[in-house]
């Protein structure tokens, strides 16, 4: 498989997709809905192939591998531990899967990789002297009992019914409504509280950490220190204030939870045939790994360009990120 076709590799060793970044056209002005419908059914588009997966595993997680609301309305410490462990051997499976796969077996070598580097395989940075074991210690062992706890403080919250709930039978349009939004406050919620991380005083004492990371794979996406990791999951609690049924809380939880993976395999495409070739690319957020203050998030929410500090990889973005920077003085 040829890489060449997609973009190309620049003198520095980094391999550049060839079209620029941009956002799908929910926020475009004056609307077209030509583009709008092309997006929401196109492939990859709105629903698939990402948001219908992620919309399936939250069902699946609700109905097999969640225990009734009931057990919730008072604390459990079998039915946490029972949450916990169901959280740990899904960041497993789907950190793990990614890893094994383009940086363990190298299926695809460094083909469609941005950096063509492999991350190095002693590094004192990290802790246990190696990126890989640091990642996965932070994950494991607080970013995953984070989300578990807020998790945890939903369903409870749903069970004495102090969240709002409701019902599909009951509501069925809204129910629908509300798996739609759920990519929408995924993106906000990570805009905002990134934004927040990247204040001095909390990038030196938390964000510091996951931007270790120059050069990302999958494991980096939820290795963080547990302060970010608080105010990361933190969006959970909106929940309190929307209506929703605990599947679309479970939606987002485990979206928080395992996307990171994919949005840091550092890899634009993967290679899934003879000559094909999926889209797995979260360009927006390598180039933040890569450069700091751009592209706080990425998708569907043109926020980085309302706020100014939006790269879409081509070098006139990176004059204009120069120019940023010269007028701040650093
Ligand atoms: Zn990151
Ligand atoms: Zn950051």
């Amino acid at each position: 498989m040829d890489d060449s076709r997609f973009g190309k590799e620049n003198s520095r060793g980094f391999w550049e997709p060839a079209k620029p970044i941009t956002y799908g056209p929910v926020f475009n002005w004056p609307p077209n809905p030509g583009a709008l419908v092309k997006w929401l059914f196109g492939f990859p588009g709105y629903f698939l192939p990402w948001n219908i997966f992620y919309a399936i595993v939250a069902i699946l997680i609700w109905k097999f591998l969640t225990p009734p609301l009931e057990s919730f309305q008072t604390f459990s410490f079998y039915w946490a531990s029972v949450i916990l462990l169901r959280n740990i051997i899904l960041a497993i499976l789907v950190y793990g899967a990614w890893h094994m796969w383009l940086y363990v077996w190298r299926k695809q070598g460094t083909t469609f990789k941005y950096n063509r580097q492999w991350p190095k395989e002693k590094s004192e940075i990290f802790l246990f002297n190696n990126q890989t074991y640091d990642n996965m210690f932070y994950t494991l062992v607080s970013g995953v009992p984070i989300w578990t706890a807020y998790e945890l403080l939903l369903l409870w919250a749903y069970a004495n019914n102090i969240a709002p709930m409701i019902s599909f039978d009951e509501h069925p349009v809204g129910f629908i409504a509300v798996f739609f939004l759920v990519p929408f406050i995924h993106e906000v919620g990570f805009y905002f509280a990134h934004r927040l991380l990247h204040v001095p005083a909390l990038y030196k004492v938390a964000h510091k950490l996951h931007h270790r990371n120059v050069n990302p794979g999958p494991w980096s996406g939820l290795s963080m220190h547990p302060i970010e990791h608080l105010i990361y999951f933190s969006t959970i609690l909106l929940f309190f204030f929307i209506p929703s049924h605990p599947i679309h809380m479970i939606n987002l939880a485990s979206r928080l939870g395992v996307a990171p993976a994919q949005g840091h395999t550092g890899f634009d495409r993967m290679v899934v045939g003879h000559e094909a070739t999926m889209d797995v690319s979260y360009y927006a957020h390598y180039l933040h790994h890569k450069y700091f203050e751009v592209n706080y998030s990425d998708g569907m929410v043109p926020l980085d360009k309302w706020f100014g500090s939006f790269h879409d990889g081509t070098p006139e973005a990176d004059e204009a990120m120069k120019a940023r920077r010269l007028r701040r003085g650093i």
